[in-house]
C-alpha cells in the first residue's frame, strides 16, 4: 500500500514518481521487465523546443517551461545520485537540404514566434553563410537552418538511471519484472494485479507507455497511444567535431554520433532494416560530409509512444477520480516538466488548466 502506485519504469513513469517522491508521498513504480517496448532506451536524446508545438500553443509552453526547468532537473539528480544526465544546452540546429524545405522551415518559425509572443521562442532563421560560421565542415547541400538557443541533450540512459537511483534514495520502491495484467478502483484507492501479487494505492499513475492503451479502460481512461517506428546508428568514437545537436545528428559526450532517425508506421515491429538505414546514412552525410570516414558501430530500431495528433494525454479519470495516465512522445524534452511541473499537480489532486488542451477527449468525434 502507497500513496501513489505507478505503473511504468520508462522516463515518464520515472519522472513522474521522483517528482511524486519529492512531494513527499510514499511511491511504488512498477516495471514490466525486459520484455517490454521501451522507447526509454532506444530513443535519440534531445531536449528539444524549436518547431514543437505549431498548431497546440499549450505544447510549445509546456516544452520550453520544461527546457527551463532541465538544468534544476539535471543539478538536483547530480546532487543526490551523484551521475551525471550529461545535460548541455548549447542551442540546436535543424538543417534544410532543399530550398523548398526552407521555406517551409522559415514559415513554421514566423507561425511559431506568433504563437509565443512576449514568451520570447528565440529561435532564429539562419542562412547557407550563417550557418557555416556557426558549424564547420557542412556538405554544399545545406541550404540554411534554423537555430534555438534552448534546445539541447542529455543520455537517456544516464537519465533514466539517475532517476531510478534518486527513487530509491528518496525511499520509493521499484518493483521489476512485476507486469501489470490489470488495475482497478479498489475501495477508497486502487489496485494493480501482477504476477508478484496485488499492490494498492491511494492514486494510481499509469505511465506504462504503450502498455496504457491497454490498461487505461480498467480505470475508465481511453488511452488511444500507438506505437511509431524510429531508427538509429551510432558511430565509433571522434574527437569533438559537433558543437551542438542538430535535429538528426549529435555528438554524444563519449564522442559517438548518434544519426537518426525515421518515422514508421509498422505496428510493434522493431526490426531494422537496410533501406532506411541507408536513407537516414546518407541524410547524414550530406549534411556533414565528414561522417563518410566514420564507421557506423550499432544501429537500433525503438518504437515511440504517440497519440493520433503527435501531443501528450495527460488525464485524470472522470469516473475514478485519483487515477490518472500521463504520455507523451518526447519523454526526455519533457521529463523535468513532467517531474517538476505534472507531478505537483498529481500530488495535488488536479491537474493544471495549461494543461487541460491534452486529454484524451479531444479525440472525440464530437469535441471542438
Ligand atoms: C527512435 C526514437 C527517438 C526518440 N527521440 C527522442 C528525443 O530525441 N527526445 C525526446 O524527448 N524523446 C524522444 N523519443 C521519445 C521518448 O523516448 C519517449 O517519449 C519516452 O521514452 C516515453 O517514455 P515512457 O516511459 O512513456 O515509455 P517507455 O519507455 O516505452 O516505457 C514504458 C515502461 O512501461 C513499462 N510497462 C509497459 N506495460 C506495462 C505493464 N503492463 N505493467 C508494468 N509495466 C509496464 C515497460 O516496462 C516500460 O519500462 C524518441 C523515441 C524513439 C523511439
Amino acid at each position: 500500500m502507497s500513496d501513489v502506485l505507478v505503473v511504468g519504469g520508462g522516463l515518464v513513469g520515472a519522472a513522474t514518481t521522483y517528482g511524486l517522491l519529492r512531494e513527499g508521498l510514499s511511491v511504488t513504480m512498477l516495471d514490466e521487465g525486459d520484455i517490454a517496448f521501451r522507447a526509454s532506451r532506444g530513443n535519440f536524446g534531445l531536449v528539444w523546443v524549436q518547431s514543437k508545438g505549431d498548431g497546440r500553443p499549450e505544447y510549445a509552453q509546456w516544452t520550453r517551461r520544461s527546457a527551463d526547468l532541465w538544468p534544476g532537473l539535471q543539478d538536483a539528480l547530480g546532487e543526490e545520485t551523484g551521475i551525471n544526465t550529461h545535460y548541455e544546452k548549447p542551442g540546436g540546429l535543424h538543417f534544410s537540404l532543399s530550398e523548398e524545405d526552407f521555406e517551409k522551415r522559415c514559415a513554421l518559425i514566423h507561425r511559431m514566434h506568433n504563437v509565443h509572443g512576449a514568451a520570447h521562442y528565440g529561435a532564429e532563421i539562419l542562412d547557407a553563410k550563417q550557418v557555416r560560421e556557426l558549424v564547420p565542415g557542412l556538405g554544399p547541400d545545406v541550404v540554411g537552418g534554423t537555430y534555438c538557443k534552448h534546445d539541447g541533450h542529455a543520455s537517456p540512459l544516464y537519465l533514466l538511471r539517475a532517476l531510478h537511483t534518486a527513487i530509491e534514495k528518496r525511499g520509493g520502491k521499484i518493483v521489476p519484472n512485476a507486469s501489470v495484467s490489470a488495475v482497478a478502483p479498489d475501495g477508497n484507492g486502487f489496485r494493480a494485479e501482477t504476477a508478484k501479487g496485488t499492490m494498492r494505492g491511494d492514486k494510481l499513475v499509469l505511465a506504462a507507455g504503450l502498455g496504457n492503451r491497454k490498461l487505461g479502460g480498467g480505470v475508465g481512461l481511453d488511452v488511444p497511444v500507438a506505437p511509431e517506428k524510429g531508427q538509429i546508428l551510432v558511430t565509433e568514437r571522434a574527437r569533438p567535431l559537433l558543437p551542438m545537436p542538430t535535429h538528426v545528428v549529435r555528438q554524444t559526450s563519449e564522442g559517438t554520433f548518434m544519426i537518426g532517425d525515421s518515422h514508421e508506421d509498422v505496428g510493434f515491429n522493431l526490426t531494422s532494416t537496410t533501406p532506411t538505414m541507408s536513407m537516414i546514412a546518407a541524410r547524414a552525410v550530406k549534411m556533414f560530409p565528414f561522417l563518410k570516414d566514420l564507421r557506423l558501430v550499432r544501429s537500433w530500431a525503438a518504437l515511440r509512444v504517440m497519440a493520433p495528433d503527435g501531443y501528450p494525454i495527460y488525464e485524470e479519470s472522470a469516473a475514478h477520480p485519483g487515477a490518472f495516465t500521463v504520455n507523451c512522445h518526447s519523454g526526455v524534452t519533457l521529463a523535468a516538466a513532467h517531474a517538476l511541473g505534472l507531478a505537483p499537480m498529481i500530488a495535488k489532486g488536479q491537474i493544471g488548466d495549461e494543461l487541460s488542451v491534452f486529454t484524451a477527449g479531444r479525440f472525440d468525434a464530437n469535441a471542438h
